[in-house]
């Protein structure tokens, strides 16, 4: 593939071939690709002027939002790295990533500032802050304001910047080298890293997803997972914008919300992780009418379960494709292109991930760092032009992480001989069972097999006889009832005897990060 040097390149190519196209469009509210780069223009202009200058640190934390773009290119055109945070951040993590950054400017929503991020951002000296209200596309200043009470604040309103009409600066432009993201890591495993995501990475992932869908320039993208993390930025944004595409945005992930918005815009295409599919596929007013505008409908970013690409077909029509990606390769390294269906691997039962994009090459390796053969079980390693080229001022961590630039994923996996990849679980996560190995994923597959069944998590708990014994969270669908004890016979039935759930615990919900991963590590806590 072949792709411009960066999203940039590709947004202002596409303002200028349709200007007149709609780049964004949040529930009744359209922008033009024109309107998009003349206000984003003006917020590099503004964040120019207030002293930010080339490969400085601009925190972003927005919902989906129309305001969320425009900061992203505003600071991309200013020549900035930007930082995206996860709007619930509290205060502490907040802090920690604009100081470990070393931000020089922080953009979030009006709440937020009032909340805590006006005193972190104090704290942690990062002079510029631009704030917006992201109910709607109007300004404070504006008289059709929604019912707002102007709050006094050292933030200046990000509207009314994008709207000044300022320039964007001069010779900022980034080019294909250049670190577009700071994106700390989701933290399912601990404290967040900053992976240094390059304008090549995201704009060659951003442009295998156009080469390698069947999508017609200037089709309806909807944003299903959030823009904050590396899946919605690089699969939906990114590979929005090389498309010529609308970028359907509905603030965040509410099924219902969802819903309506599929049916107003048309989508053709989303991506989101598989607990997003699972919460629609059991929403009671979803539909195949909902899923019938999609050409192509991706999971990426966690695990899916078989069970759900056949519950999801059957009931809406659509095939789920898995995709398999990290934060450390700017999402996907490995897909299910549009040609095939993902096999299932027949002893384990696991759902391929795909296989290994263009100029990627992936390997399975044993512990000495050693090629495993076909079919036998190592760690994933990457090498690529999407591979990021370490973590932010980390240079231990990216010494261990990225031998020789090769990315060494934390994951299990093998390949079969025809190159499709399948992720069996994270090397962390393996429980032993009186020395038996046990892989959560492949027992939480099985759960999924269960009608009444929405979401499972498998953890090893202590266990004096065993070392560790296999203990199951569930969710169920709206209305289903199960005993726990049939479940763990719904598993024994299946599975060898130290694999089953012992015991089975059923939550109204599993925790999970915002970006839709189960939190095994918070589940493992539970007393
Ligand atoms: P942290 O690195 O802090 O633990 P995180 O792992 O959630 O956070 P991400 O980079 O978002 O950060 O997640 C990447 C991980 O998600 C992969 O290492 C893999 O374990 C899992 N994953 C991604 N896609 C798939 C998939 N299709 N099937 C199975 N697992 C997947």
């Amino acid at each position: 593939i072949d792709p411009p040097p960066t999203v940039l390149h590709a947004f202002r190519a596409a303002a200028a071939r349709t200007p007149g196209h709609p780049a964004l469009a949040y529930f009744d509210q359209r922008l033009t690709y024109r309107d998009t780069d003349v206000l984003s223009d003006s917020v590099a202009g503004h964040l120019a002027a207030r002293g930010v200058a080339r490969g400085d640190r601009v925190a972003i934390m927005l919902q989906n939002s129309p305001h969320f773009v425009l900061a992203l290119l505003g600071a991309w055109k200013a020549g900035a790295v930007v930082v995206p945070l996860n709007p619930m951040y509290k205060a502490g993590e907040v802090g920690h990533a604009l100081r470990d950054s070393g931000a020089r400017a922080v953009i979030c929503s009006d709440r937020a500032w009032d909340g805590h991020v006006r005193a972190t951002a104090a704290e942690a000296g990062v002079p510029v802050a631009l704030t917006a209200d992201e109910r709607g596309l109007q300004t404070r200043d504006d008289p059709r304001v929604l019912a707002f009470d102007p709050v006094p604040t050292e933030a200046d309103d990000l509207l009314a910047v994008a709207r000044a009409g300022h320039p964007a600066p001069d010779g900022r432009e980034p080019t294909t080298d250049d670190i577009a993201l700071i994106s700390y890591t989701s933290g399912t495993s601990g404290t967040p890293k900053g992976a240094l995501n390059l304008h090549r990475g995201i704009v060659h992932n951003a442009e295998r997803q156009r080469t390698g869908h069947p999508v017609p320039p200037g089709a309806v993208y909807f944003v299903l997972a959030p823009l904050f993390h590396i899946t919605g930025l690089v699969c939906e944004l990114a590979a929005c914008f090389v498309n010529g595409g609308t970028l359907a945005l509905a603030h965040r992930f509410e099924p219902g919300v969802v819903l309506d918005a599929f049916l107003e815009h048309r989508p053709a295409y989303t991506v989101g992780p598989s607990t997003a599919f699972m919460a629609l596929a059991a929403h009671p007013a979803a539909t195949p009418d909902h899923f019938s505008s999609f050409l192509v409908v991706s999971s990426g970013g966690a695990p899916v379960p078989p069970a759900l690409v056949e519950r999801f077909r059957a009931g809406f029509g659509p095939y789920l494709r898995n995709g398999y990606g990290l934060t450390e390769c700017t999402a996907p390294c490995a897909a299910v292109p549009p040609q095939h269906e993902a096999p299932v691997d027949p002893v384990s039962g696991t759902l391929s991930v795909g296989l290994p994009g263009p100029d990627t090459v992936v390997r399975i390796l044993d512990e000495d760092g050693a090629e495993v053969p076909f079919g036998a079980l190592g760690e994933i390693a990457v090498r690529g032009p999407q591979v990021v080229p370490g973590y932010w001022r980390l240079p231990e961590a990216t010494a261990a992480a990225f031998p020789d630039g090769e990315l060494r994923t934390g994951d299990i996996g093998f390949m079969d001989e025809d190159g499709w990849l399948y992720v069996v679980d994270r090397k962390k996560d393996m429980i032993n069972a009186s020395g038996f190995k046990v892989w959560p994923r492949e027992v939480e597959d099985v759960l999924h097999t269960h009608p009444a069944v929405r979401e499972a998590a498998v953890v090893g708990v202590p266990d004096a006889y065993r070392g560790e014994s296999v203990k199951a969270y569930v969710s169920l669908r709206p209305g289903a009832e199960v005993e726990p004890a049939e479940l763990s016979a719904h598993c024994a039935r299946r599975l060898a005897a130290y694999k089953y759930p012992r015991e089975v615990e059923i939550l109204p919900e599993l925790p999970k990060t915002t970006s839709g991963k189960i939190l095994r590590r918070d589940l493992r806590s539970r007393k």
